[in-house]
């Protein structure tokens, strides 16, 4: 789950990880009030939940009243189009108004969980702040990286590990180290898969503080930490998403006309791999899980013909837990009860699947039956051509 930089400053504060003095605000007067209680230069800050937000305009340093009314007018309410939100843009619903800071220098530190190593990593840079990508690809060996095995946790070696390579040393090494240290146990006390600070600046001072704040959690972690799911933004989400999630069922939107219906992770990647060597392209990843039942398998045909861009289905179903005669009659129910109006392409296997192709003819409704996952690939590309 994404949160948003606020939400995530606010856990930094918890940890005492250094963040400017700031607060979240939804409209212009609360922006202007805050940043009159913090002084000016202050910075207005736009919260979406992606990145790239300075260079789309989603950050204004504004030094008077004036300028942060107009800053918090114009960034309030846009269409805030990044490298991260792809092309149609977020809309800016909630801003972070922050005393502005002296900057001598942008640096990058992230912890990320290694799946490989089966480690956290931390990945830190000395040159930080808008360019990173462009810095890791032209100088890959600027970007320092330390493996910290989980169980042993962190130790001081990793630390010193960190400040040599970004050469830092007296009070900036120091302020790494605390900061570090601090972070480590945010991550693994929520359940992170990645903190992100980018900038981490370095003030005239010689003190570094989390001038931005991307945190991510992992969702299979989330019934541990009942407060950080008040941090869920479903505004964020795609809606087709957020009311799948209500019915357990794994759904992911993507761009082609094919709606699919699968039970299984597995059997889906393998679905959506057949039907693009077909020439079709999947709408979307759904999987009803191994243990479907027939109402689920409705749930999810409902869900996937609100999808105006969605031109036939294909349901592949593995009889296992689900008979495929329990399944044949759930999608009976289900078109009848639907009014399904796009071609229905129906591939099944396993327990009971003679009786389950027998109730599909039977219905008489508009379903084509596949012999096999190839049979079914070309039916559906050809339903679609
Ligand atoms: P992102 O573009 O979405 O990653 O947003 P950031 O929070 O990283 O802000 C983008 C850039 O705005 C930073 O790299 C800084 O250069 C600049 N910025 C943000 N806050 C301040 C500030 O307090 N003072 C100054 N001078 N620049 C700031
Ligand atoms: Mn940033």
């Amino acid at each position: 789950m994404k949160i948003h930089e606020y939400q995530a400053k606010e856990l930094f504060r918890q940890y005492a990880v250094p963040v400017p003095d700031g607060a979240a605000a939804g409209s212009v007067e609360e922006a202007v009030a805050i940043a009159g209680r913090l002084g000016y230069p202050a910075v207005v800050k736009a919260q979406i939940h992606a990145g790239g937000r300075g260079k789309g305009g989603g950050v204004k340093l504004v030094r008077s009243e004036n300028e942060a009314k107009g800053a918090a007018a114009t960034i309030l309410g846009m269409t805030l189009i990044t490298h991260q939100t792809g092309p149609e843009g977020k809309v800016v619903r909630k801003l972070l108004v922050e005393a502005g800071q002296n900057i001598a220098e942008e640096l990058y530190l992230s912890l990320l969980v290694d799946r490989e190593t089966a480690s956290i990593v931390i990945v830190a840079c000395r040159e930080g702040g808008m360019d990173i990508e462009e810095v890791a690809a032209r100088s890959p060996e600027k970007i320092i990286k330390v493996r910290v095995n989980p169980l042993a946790g962190l130790q001081s070696y990793h630390l010193r590990e960190l400040a040599f390579g970004l050469g830092l040393a007296g009070n900036a090494m120091k302020s790494l180290a605390g900061l570090v240290k601090n972070l480590y146990r945010l991550f693994v006390d929520n359940d992170c898969s990645l903190v992100e600070i980018n900038p981490l600046i370095l003030t005239p001072e010689e003190i570094l503080i989390a001038l931005d704040a991307k945190v991510d959690l992992d969702s299979n972690a989330l019934f541990r930490h009942p407060a950080l799911l008040a941090y869920r933004d479903l505004n964020e989400e795609d809606p087709l998403e957020v009311e799948a999630s209500k019915f357990n069922l794994n759904y992911i939107n993507l761009d082609g006309n094919v709606g699919n219906i699968v039970n299984g992770a597995g059997l889906a990647m393998a679905t959506m791999d057949i039907i693009k060597q077909a020439g079709a392209q999947p709408a979307n990843f759904m999987d009803v899980g191994g243990g479907a039942t027939a109402e689920m398998v409705e749930n999810g045909l409902r869900l996937i013909l609100k999808d105006d861009k969605v031109k036939a289905v294909l349901i592949n179903i593995f009889g296992g837990i689900l008979r495929c005669d329990v399944f044949a009659e759930g999608v009976v129910n289900a078109a009848k009860a639907i009014g399904i109006t796009v071609p229905i392409v129906v591939r099944m296997e396993g327990t009971n699947v003679d009786e389950g192709k027998r109730i599909l003819t039977a219905s008489g409704m508009n379903l084509t039956s596949a012999v096999d996952l190839r049979d079914a690939a070309a039916k559906i590309a050809a339903a679609v051509a």
